[in-house]
């Protein structure tokens, strides 16, 4: 008899959960695991906006995926996934095809531009290590040109962001820590830098405590961000951004960096193969299958679960893709052995800590408001725990964050 074969696409958070737990529930004999990735390495989707500022180096926040997979039981496979063909149960990759008799699909998400002229064009987003490492060098080297220039263009050291949502203000967090640095390096005036957030919303970090967000909003601009609320990209140029406020004219802002933070869709394999989606994400069953899909799961930023409380999606979060993860991973472990109850995935939030840089942070914890050390401290331990869950404590040791005092 042939052992069932589970396909499990990406390596991130929740692929790698859901590859950790099924190595563990799943034996030799009872199905073949297979893993595929872009890269031999994992990421830390929730490091790279300190890797792109340049804070920490693009080393620290990935690993080797064999370093975490049961390499007797799971077969790893370096390659892009093209498309899934549904019916066939096929998994197209760039260099090969691989059949499946389950597939979990957790390929992240990717930048959503809305169709904003020019961004994908002129824009840098800070989606995975290579696109990190290329806005740190992007952003170094205009401060390198600077002096070397006989007629001076400010618009080099302007950096605009566009989006105040989470990733947006923990990138300038860590931009008011970088720029202090490369002015010191290139013999800049700090005053010459401008660090530009472009938010749509009237508020920063929509939603959000307002006390958490005044505290977040005045520890920035003490650093020197410029926050224009109300105000929507509307085009991006080589030479910068042009913004509106409202019913106001179209302004110009000269910038020699633009990174676009304003929004995540779903993985465009999944519209590729054909399965139904919003911008990309399936609005998956209780148990993270895509409606009518029995041997498919989705799991991560490219699925979309329903908060009943509220009537809207939750956030595409590491928090949820770890815990669809463990869920999915215990449903395909039941179906294989045959039984007939699957688990209902139900989020477990127990809080959201945004950085504001090195030392400083807020965030609501089981309920509760943090801001400052005590909340920096809170994030770092969010982020050791992510290592903990998929890599164990010797993960915790190689990579975790300990400059907590
Ligand atoms: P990912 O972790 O992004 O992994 C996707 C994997 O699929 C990657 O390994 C990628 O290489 C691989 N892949 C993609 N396409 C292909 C392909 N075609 N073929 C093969 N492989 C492919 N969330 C939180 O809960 N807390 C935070 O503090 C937080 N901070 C964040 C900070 C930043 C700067 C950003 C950008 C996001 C942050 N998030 C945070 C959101 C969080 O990172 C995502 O929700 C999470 O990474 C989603 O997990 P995932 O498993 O769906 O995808
Ligand atoms: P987001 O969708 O949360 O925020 C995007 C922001 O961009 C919004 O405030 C929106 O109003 C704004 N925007 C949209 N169009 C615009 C335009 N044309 N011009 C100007 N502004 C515009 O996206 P994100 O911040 O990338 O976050 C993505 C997901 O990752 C979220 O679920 C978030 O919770 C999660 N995340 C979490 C953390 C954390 O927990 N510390 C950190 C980063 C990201």
């Amino acid at each position: 008899l042939r052992k069932p074969r589970i396909v499990i696409l990406g390596a991130g958070y929740g692929g790698l959960m859901a590859t950790t737990r099924l190595q563990k529930m799943i034996g030799v004999n009872e199905a073949d695991i297979v893993l595929v990735n872009k890269h031999d390495y994992h990421y830390e989707t929730t490091w790279l906006h300190e890797a792109s500022a340049g804070t920490m180096h693009h080393d620290r926040v990935r690993y080797d995926i064999r370093d975490v997979i049961d390499r007797s039981k799971v077969n790893f496979i370096q390659d892009s996934v093209v498309e899934i063909k549904t019916e066939e149960k096929v998994v197209v990759l760039e260099n090969s095809q691989i059949d499946f008799d389950y597939l979990v699909v957790a390929l992240g998400g990717e930048p959503e531009t809305f169709g904003i002229k020019g961004l994908k064009e002129f824009a840098f987003s800070i989606v995975n290590v290579n696109a990190a490492r290329q806005i740190r060098e992007h952003i170094e080297y205009q401060f390198a040109n600077y002096n070397n220039e006989e007629e001076k263009r400010d618009e080099r050291l302007t950096i605009v962001v566009g989006g105040a949502g989470f990733t947006g203000i923990e990138f300038l967090g860590e931009l008011t820590n970088r720029i202090p640095e490369l002015c010191h390096e290139y013999d800049l005036d700090f005053h010459k830098v401008r660090l530009v957030c472009v938010e749509a919303a009237p508020m920063v970090l929509p939603g959000f405590d307002p006390e958490l967000v005044n505290y977040a909003v005045s520890q920035l601009e003490r650093k020197g961000v410029e926050f224009m609320l109300g105000t929507a990209i509307k085009e991006c140029t080589p030479e910068g951004i042009l913004v509106a406020k409202g019913e106001e004219e179209v302004k110009e802002i000269k910038a020699g960096t633009v990174v676009w933070a304003a929004g995540v869709r779903g993985n465009s394999v999944i519209e590729k193969s054909g399965i139904e989606a919003m911008r990309g994400r399936v609005k998956v069953q209780p148990d993270l299958r895509a409606p009518g899909h029995d041997n498919i799961f989705i799991i991560g930023d490219s699925s979309l679960v329903i908060n009943e409380e509220i009537n809207r999606p939750y956030p595409p979060t590491a928090q949820i893709a770890m815990q669809q993860g463990e869920v999915c991973a215990r449903n395909i472990t039941a179906i294989i052995r045959n039984k007939t109850e699957l688990e209902s995935f139900k989020p477990d939030i127990k809080g959201t800590v945004c950085s504001l840089g090195e030392d400083d942070a807020i965030g609501v914890v089981y309920g509760k408001k943090v801001f400052g050390a005590k909340a920096s401290f809170m994030k770092k331990m969010v982020d050791n725990r992510a290592l903990l869950m998929i890599g164990g404590p010797s993960l915790v040791l190689k990579k975790g964050k300990f400059n907590i005092l």
